[in-house]
């Protein structure tokens, strides 16, 4: 069984519309923590920690110790971040197949998380458990309905799926998919 969940922060109003194999409030714990900043991005590898006195703790990275140990998140600063994405561009030149696809690719992605870091917008409020539906298709469900939502989606969000649309449009769309679902399926 799998659930898709929708979680509201009313200050920011905003919500998260997300399918996950684990109960919901494991969700939301993660949620919050990211969003307070508790948990943060690194700057090299842009995976997610639990931070020790505002710093990335220890970690791999391909089986090597990340650059990014130690350092502040993308939440305090982006400067190594800003220094990988100038490092890369210079080896573009001398790059050619896979290897300059995937660092083309790879500048792409750092150059949009750091927009996003730039702008920063301010993070008020918390995030709240609204509804969740245990359901098998649940990750179906959530891609049809993030499709029927798009024009919502928030890209300057700190991490992805979410939406500025109200709840109340988010249930009614999920509840419609997961009717047209089952009319599909069974044809009643
Ligand atoms: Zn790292």
């Amino acid at each position: 069984m799998a659930f898709i969940y929708i979680l509201e922060n009313q200050d920011a109003q905003r919500i998260k519309i997300g399918a996950t194999h684990n109960h919901p409030n494991d969700r939301l714990l993660d949620i919050n923590r990211m969003w307070q900043a508790v948990k943060g991005r690194c700057q090299i590898c842009l995976s997610w920690r639990m931070l020790v006195n505002g710093r990335m703790p220890k970690h791999v990275l391909s089986m090597n110790h990340c650059a990014g140990s130690g350092e502040p998140p993308l939440e305090y600063s982006t400067k190594l971040a800003e220094k990988q994405t100038i490092d890369l561009q210079g080896q573009l030149p001398w790059l050619s197949g896979s290897d300059l696809r995937s660092a083309s690719k790879r500048i792409k992605n750092l150059k949009k998380i750091l927009q996003t870091y730039k702008e920063n917008p301010i993070r008020i409020g918390g995030w709240q458990l609204r509804a969740s539906f245990p359901i098998d298709s649940a990750y179906q469900i959530e891609e049809l309905v993030h499709k029927a939502l798009a024009v919502h989606l928030d890209k300057e969000a700190p991490f992805g799926e979410v939406f500025s649309c109200s709840a109340e449009e988010a249930i009614s769309t999920i509840e419609e998919t997961i009717s047209q679902m089952k009319y599909k399926s069974t044809g009643l």
